[in-house]
């Protein structure tokens, strides 16, 4: 029996130029003299890089390891030398320069012994610890690391899906993927289900790939169920193909897995397959070369490959070029450096010309149509998230749901005035991100000040307390020597005398017992939690000793 599908809203269809690249089998680039590679090529903080200027690595040798919870390793791409970390430019929409490790190879492509995981005994931690040192993220575009992905706890994940889709215009790397590569690419499926505890997967494929349709149909058997699902940009976007093949609706502001779905996208699937099974880490990808270039394909690219080698294995830009674009025409963003490295991140490069990609026309006033608003997958108002991004009133454009805009495209397509709608999204939310973080920073100086002033002045208040009492005790000690040894047990003055001295000595012993902070009332909120903590941590000090063993997984 057919699964019933549904469709999304909006949506649109823009024309395919699959055909320019799809046609042959994926290619596989030749060993080049130099490679840079990024220490960040996935969402999160970047490796902390592991080798200097000078050192020799091997191919499949760790060289940057993940920093922080958010992040994932890299590996060096063949053996030789490292030449420098430096900044370097890489392909990103800010055009801005990250940390790279140039490595001169030595020729030879030596490589580490690749060790295979025995991913059904290994305990899932320990798995999932593995597959972060193997350097696997996503590679459908977010590059989110996989550890956490695979990571099911509290999520209840019983569905996972396969985002074979491919929507953008012009890429065609997961379509060849599909069609070389099924039994393999089940293989990763097989683990990332194991993982998970997923009772259903669902293979989602666009019906404009019949030849990768066929081939993992032929492949499968029954663990999985091969969906042909209509074309229609943005069908892969994660939320979309969610609804499609399921019928569940992602919450605004929620994931997928906050309706029992994870998805993953087929290259994903193949890398890990290479990672567990093979035991290598993730040092390639497939990437669609096409557009105005002289032999447009697929390429299996290592990792730091520059573009300039890859354009070059590809035959060269044709004459009338006008430039590359990372990723596709509708998602994708305009390559400031060719010397830029290829990273987890990209997928395609288009070469592109002025038939195909004409210059910007001109941007004309919004005449609010509402096209935006019909043709956006994730029924919101863009020229309302517009109109106030441009006013730079980010509050009222967050009030739009901003965040719930997967900055598809679909809006900026079919806007009659040709507004950029979709670089307007990207600048509000980078601008709020901005100003958390600048919050963020401020509330902490600002925390960091109270306390402080907390401690100054509980510290004076102890120091004036002891003053007092030290005076009182003296007071005392003075009178009782001004009493001298006159004094008998039977004269009744002495004996008062007496009295009065214990009473003084006795108030201040109490003063001195009692110096404690008095000004631990009316704090504010956040003081009060850095004292709660640290009142924790310096109990927790005292009764216990450190745990070993448990790394954060
Ligand atoms: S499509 Fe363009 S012109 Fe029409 S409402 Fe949206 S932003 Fe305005
Ligand atoms: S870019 Fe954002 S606002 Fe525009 S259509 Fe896509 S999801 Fe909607």
């Amino acid at each position: 029996m057919s699964r019933k599908l549904l469709t999304f809203n909006g949506g649109v269809h823009p024309e395919g130029h699959k055909d320019v690249s799809n046609a042959t089998p994926i290619r596989l680039m030749p060993l080049l003299p130099r490679y840079l590679v990024a220490l960040r090529q996935h969402i999160g903080g970047p490796a902390r890089a592991l080798v200097q200027a000078g050192d020799t690595v091997l191919r499949g040798q760790m060289i940057g390891a993940a920093e922080g919870y958010v992040s994932t390793a890299v590996h060096a791409p063949t053996s030789g030398r490292v030449l420098a970390v430096a900044p370097h430019e890489v392909p990103h929409p800010s055009g801005l320069a990250d940390l790279c490790v140039v490595i001169e190879s030595d020729g030879l492509d030596q490589a580490i012994e690749f060790q295979p995981l025995d991913w059904q005994a290994l305990n899932p931690s320990a798995l999932r610890n593995r597959i972060r040192d193997l350097g696997l993220a996503g590679l459908g575009g977010a590059v989110f690391p996989s550890f956490i992905k695979l990571n099911p706890e509290g999520a209840g994940i019983d569905t996972l899906i396969l985002n074979g889709a491919e929507c953008e215009p012009w890429i065609t790397c997961d379509d060849r993927l599909m069609r070389e590569r099924a039994a393999e690419i089940l293989q990763g499926v097989a683990v990332m289900r194991h993982m998970l505890g997923a009772r259903e997967v669902l293979i989602g494929i666009e019906d404009n790939k019949p030849e990768a349709i066929a081939a993992l149909r032929a492949a499968v058997a029954n663990e999985a169920e091969v969906v042909a699902v209509p074309t229609l940009y943005p069908t892969g976007g994660g939320k979309q193909l969610t609804y499609i093949l399921t019928g569940r609706e992602t919450p605004t502001g929620g994931r997928s897995t906050d309706v029992g779905v994870q998805v993953f996208n087929v290259g994903t699937a193949y890398a890990l397959y290479r990672a567990v099974v093979l035991g290598e880490p993730m040092l390639s990808r497939v990437v669609t070369v096409t557009g105005h270039v002289a032999t447009p394909g697929n390429y299996e690219v290592r990792l730091g490959t520059p573009v300039t080698d890859l354009l070059a294995a590809a035959g060269g830009a044709l004459p009338g070029a006008t430039g590359e674009l990372v990723g596709g025409p509708m998602m994708g963003f305009d390559l400031e450096d060719r010397a830029s490295p290829i990273t987890k991140a990209v997928n395609c490069l288009i070469v592109k010309d002025r038939a195909h990609f004409p210059a910007s026309p001109l941007i004309l006033p919004c005449i609010r149509c509402g096209a935006c608003a019909r043709a956006c997958p994730a029924d919101l108002q863009p020229f309302e998230m517009y109109w106030f991004a441009r006013a730079k009133d980010f509050g009222k454009s967050q009030s739009y749901d901003l965040f719930d805009c997967i900055e598809c495209g679909c809006c900026t397509y079919v806007c009659p005035s040709h507004i950029p709608l979709v670089d307007f999204f990207r600048f509000a939310k980078s601008e709020i991100w901005e100003r958390e973080r600048h919050k963020q920073d401020a509330d902490q100086a600002r925390a960091r000040h109270e306390f402080k002033a907390f401690r100054l002045e509980r510290e004076k208040r102890e120091k004036a307390g002891k003053l007092a009492a030290k005076v009182a005790e003296n007071k005392a000690r003075d009178a009782a020597a001004a009493l001298g040894g006159a004094e008998t047990a039977s004269d009744p003055e002495a004996e008062h005398k007496k009295a009065i001295l214990q009473a003084a000595l006795e108030r201040a012993k109490k003063a001195k017992e009692s110096v404690t902070p008095q000004n631990t009332e009316n704090l504010p909120p956040a003081v009060e939690k850095q004292i709660a903590e640290i009142e924790a941590r310096r109990a927790g000090a005292e009764i216990t000793q450190p745990e070993t063993g448990n790394s954060p997984s």
